[in-house]
């Protein structure tokens, strides 16, 4: 079980810059991400993107922001807990006991939703077995490419995740490409390469096919794939990897008793808390009159509500309003150098 005075779920610029806030006042905290990188939104739908629309700052890409929002609570050294999902969240006393996808377990006075419009989750493949080898055989993505080598790796996909996968495994497996339709949609010069790479007989592709069936006991053994035409064709493979994109769920949110409108979670907007004592929601997942799903807006949100956890953290303490500029203990705690 992991003690903290803030649990923060997710890592968008939102729940970034709340670990930021909690920081400057002192407040330990851990982040949990279903996504296996830092970043939400800005890392996951637009990296290369300009932001024209952060304070101070006239231009930056998803990618830069979530550089420098890490880079501001280095100081802290918080734990982030990715490719994770909050599953349960269950009240104990005056705390709160969180308990993860992934089996961690958490307690704390305070959560922090930052979860955007929910879990990104993988979309998955349609067949009912690929169940049963999920997270073994069938993967969606990658953590550790060195358990390819040398194996037979069958990627789905025609975007930009499969093909750079293709290409990359390609130089020490034996991978088979397999897209639903003729033509990919990936970046041109890596649809260039795999077509490159197939004539060199280091990438097997095969278009209009898609997954029909897998065959195995406690591994995979064999896949099927049926084409366009209603062919179908047999395929050892050791690994099956689908990148199809992501989709958006509110997912357990949903059943954690809070009041929700309409996907939303409605918070008052003194230090946004939600009907529940010690939850917080900040970022685009919460709701109040006038509203701006903008990342400023998010940064506000999370100052308030870091001071709004303080009361459940250190419950014979009173909060100093403090600047910066100026506050002796925020420079101890972000180790300024006099
Ligand atoms: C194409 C595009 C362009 C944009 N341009 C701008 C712009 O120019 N300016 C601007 O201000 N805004 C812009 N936005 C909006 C901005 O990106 C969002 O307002 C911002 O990302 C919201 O931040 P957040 O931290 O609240 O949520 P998110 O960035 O959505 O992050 C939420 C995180 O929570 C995680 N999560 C959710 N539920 C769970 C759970 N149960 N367990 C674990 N993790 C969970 C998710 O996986 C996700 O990583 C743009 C958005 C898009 C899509």
């Amino acid at each position: 079980m992991i003690d903290t005075d803030v649990l923060v779920i997710g890592s968008g610029p939102t729940g970034l810059f709340c670990v930021h806030q909690l920081g400057i006042i002192g407040l330990k905290c851990e982040v949990v991400d279903n996504l296996d990188k830092i970043g939400g939104q800005c890392i996951e739908l637009y990296p290369d993107k300009p932001i024209y629309d952060i304070p101070a700052i006239p231009k930056c890409t998803g990618e830069g922001l979530t550089k420098n929002l890490i880079e501001q609570i280095k100081p802290f050294k918080t734990n982030f807990h990715l490719s994770d999902r909050v599953d349960e969240v269950k009240k104990d006393k005056n705390n709160w006991i969180i308990r993860t996808s992934k089996g961690k377990e958490f307690k704390s006075p305070n959560i922090v939703i930052a979860g955007g419009i929910g879990s990104f989750e993988p979309r998955k493949f349609f067949v009912k077995e690929c169940e049963k080898f999920e997270e073994k055989e069938i993967l969606y993505s990658i953590k550790d490419k060195t358990i390819f080598k040398d194996k037979v790796i069958s990627i789905f996909g025609g975007g930009d995740s499969a093909l750079d996968w293709a290409i990359e495994l390609s130089t020490s497996s034996k991978v088979k490409l397999i897209h639903r339709r003729d033509e990919f949609k990936g970046a041109k010069a890596s649809i260039h390469k795999v077509k490159e790479l197939e004539k060199q007989d280091k990438i097997e592709i095969l278009t209009q096919y898609q997954l029909n069936s897998v065959e195995g006991d406690s591994k995979i053994e064999t896949i099927s794939i049926k084409h366009d035409d209603g062919s179908i064709k047999k395929i050892e493979t050791d690994y099956v990897l689908g990148f199809f994109g992501l989709i958006m769920k509110l997912g357990p949110i949903g059943n954690w008793g809070l009041n929700l409108d309409k996907k939303h979670i409605p918070v008052n907007t003194e230090n946004f808390e939600t009907n529940q004592k010690g939850i917080f929601a900040i970022g685009d997942i919460c709701m109040y009159p006038g509203k701006l799903k903008l990342i400023l807006s998010g940064f506000h949100e999370g100052a308030l509500a870091a001071r709004g956890c303080f009361k459940y953290a250190r419950l014979d303490e009173k909060l100093r309003f403090e600047f910066s500029t100026t506050s002796k203990s925020i420079h101890e705690r972000l180790g300024v150098k006099k």
